[in-house]
């Protein structure tokens, strides 16, 4: 074994790389850099993050949000990697503590805001310290072309500069457009990059576009078919976020709002709530969304349909993170168009755009809600092709994984378990499982998701494994997780076996 994957083993307990983890990762250790598009879900962390652990020194990851950097930061120390964030959220002595951690060598990847580059303590900090790889997360950021643009990620260039000696940089992104892709190089200063585009299909994702016409009973009757399963439910406007989850809400299920003219306070609560499972469902608008890294999120539903293909594909993305087969339902109705058409136009109080811009905008706007409103309502064509066509990516065959291309639900249904999986497992030790599971993560404070994946539960109830050191075979069983957790799983399927032979 080379010692990437044995350290994908090791720490992740992974078997093997995704597709183009394993080239960018040696392109990495080769000393070149690489700026990778790669969609939500297809696996950047480990991109970075194995290299960071096969290099000698400290890798710096510049990221975004606070919210990621904190969860990052979890995963790694909860696999047995030396890592610490740098933010705003930190005291000053907090910050201190954690800085002269970094000069003492105490970390192996260090997360930090592009905001914190400037600074003369952390400048100070890099310029002493063995910087091998900067990995610049969300690197779209950098970009004006789109709208997570983030000034600050404009002096990354600069502080490489600063660096004594200058480490690889590698860029992330799930942004794919062109435009976007030239910015990141220039303006990043990459050097001679390696650029990997890595195909934007998500198999494990069902796309299905339906007109009820009643929206809201659609959506009800949707969850009490999925009521033990995370979902987000995205709307366009405060209004009808606030409308919905009222609605869902008074159907007797666990739902909270999520949008920008809530207080912090009610936005992080929702967030947490739902990241730990305390609640299944947020009903949110486009401001719900990058700092989110759930990866168990089963469905995304539109309750209207968005004036972009590109936030549509971005946010029904959001599902099905963790590979497993997930959801993704546009509910379309002619008044979502009008709705659309009414975002645009509207001109803002204090217009910061020209006459000539504000006109150029709108013709621009209107183009995407026209392929957008083409993409819902056109009929005949495979779903999965005509949103990989958009991206322009070739998809040759019908996917049977989509509402055009499975017309009944026992076909749909059937497609989807033939594809993931033969396995036989033990239904109800599996729910004893992720019962015990849910009690595991109240106790120690962690969300669900971070002790086991239900693909991680099902393998268990499939292989039954009787000693730990049978858990090296399952997969996502890397040894610190063996360490915390492997004698508790070991114990609830021992008893199991017993009590089922008496
Ligand atoms: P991205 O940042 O591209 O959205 P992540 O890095 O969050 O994706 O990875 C998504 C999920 O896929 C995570 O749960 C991660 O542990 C898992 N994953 C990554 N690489 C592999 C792999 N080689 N095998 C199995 N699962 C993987």
């Amino acid at each position: 074994m080379s010692e990437i994957h044995e350290i994908l083993k090791k720490y992740y307990g992974y078997d093997s790389f995704r597709p183009g983890q394993e080239e960018i990762i040696n392109h990495i250790l080769g000393g070149k850099d690489v700026a990778a598009i790669m969609p939500t879900g297809a696996g950047k962390s480990v991109c970075y993050q194995v290299p960071a652990l096969a290099m000698r020194g400290i890798t710096l990851v510049i990221s975004p949000l606070i919210s990621l950097m904190q969860d990052q930061v979890r995963t790694l120390l909860s696999v047995g990697v030396r890592a610490a964030y740098l933010n705003s959220s930190l005291t000053a002595r907090q910050f201190q503590l954690a800085l002269d951690n970094a000069k003492r060598g105490v970390y192996k990847i260090i997360y930090v805001a592009p905001e914190r580059l400037e600074t003369e303590n952390f400048l100070e900090f890099a310029c002493n310290a063995d910087i091998s790889i900067l990995a610049v997360d969300e690197a779209h950021c950098v970009s004006q072309w789109g709208q997570d643009f983030r000034p600050s990620y404009l002096k990354i260039g600069e502080f490489v500069k600063k660096l004594p000696k200058r480490p690889v940089v590698a860029a992330f992104t799930a942004t794919a457009t062109n435009k976007v892709r030239v910015d990141i190089i220039n303006k990043l200063g990459l050097n001679k990059p390696i650029t990997y585009i890595s195909s934007f299909d998500r198999a494990n994702l069902y796309f299905g576009i339906h007109k009820p016409e009643n929206k809201l009973n659609y959506i009800i009757e949707y969850l009490n078919n999925h009521h033990d399963e995370s979902g987000i439910i995205y709307c366009l406007t405060r209004k009808d976020t606030e409308a919905v989850a009222k609605y869902i809400e008074d159907a007797g299920h666990s739902v909270m709002p999520y949008h920008a003219g809530l207080s912090d306070e009610r936005r992080k609560k929702a967030q947490e709530d739902f990241i730990y499972d305390r609640i299944k469902i947020i009903v949110a608008t486009n401001a719900f969304g990058m700092g989110i890294d759930k990866p168990n999120v089963r469905y995304v539903i539109h309750y209207s349909m968005p004036g972009r293909m590109e936030d549509y594909y971005q946010q029904a993305g959001r599902a099905g993170r963790d590979g497993e087969p997930s959801e993704c339902i546009l509910l379309y109705a002619p008044r979502d168009v009008r709705l659309n058409q009414f975002m645009i136009t509207r001109t803002p109080d204090d217009d910061p755009l020209t006459p000539a811009q504000r006109e150029a905008y709108i013709k621009a706007e209107e183009e995407c809600l026209r392929q957008m409103t083409f993409y819902s309502t056109s009929q005949g064509t495979c779903l999965r092709k005509r949103i990989l066509n958009y991206f322009g990516e070739n998809h040759g065959k019908k996917c049977k994984n989509c509402s055009c291309c499975l017309d009944d639900i026992e076909e749909r249904s059937f497609g989807i378990s033939s594809s993931v999986s033969t396995m036989i497992m033990d239904e109800a030790l599996f729910n004893r499982l992720k019962d015990k599971v849910r009690i595991m993560a109240l106790f120690g404070g962690v969300p669900v998701f971070t002790i086991a994946s239900d693909a991680m539960l099902r393998e268990l109830s499939a292989v039954k494994p009787r000693t730990t050191a049978q858990l090296r075979h399952i997969s996502g069983f890397g040894e610190e997780k063996i360490k915390r957790y492997g004698k508790e799983f070991i114990n609830i399927i021992n008893e199991y076996e017993n009590e089922a032979e008496f």
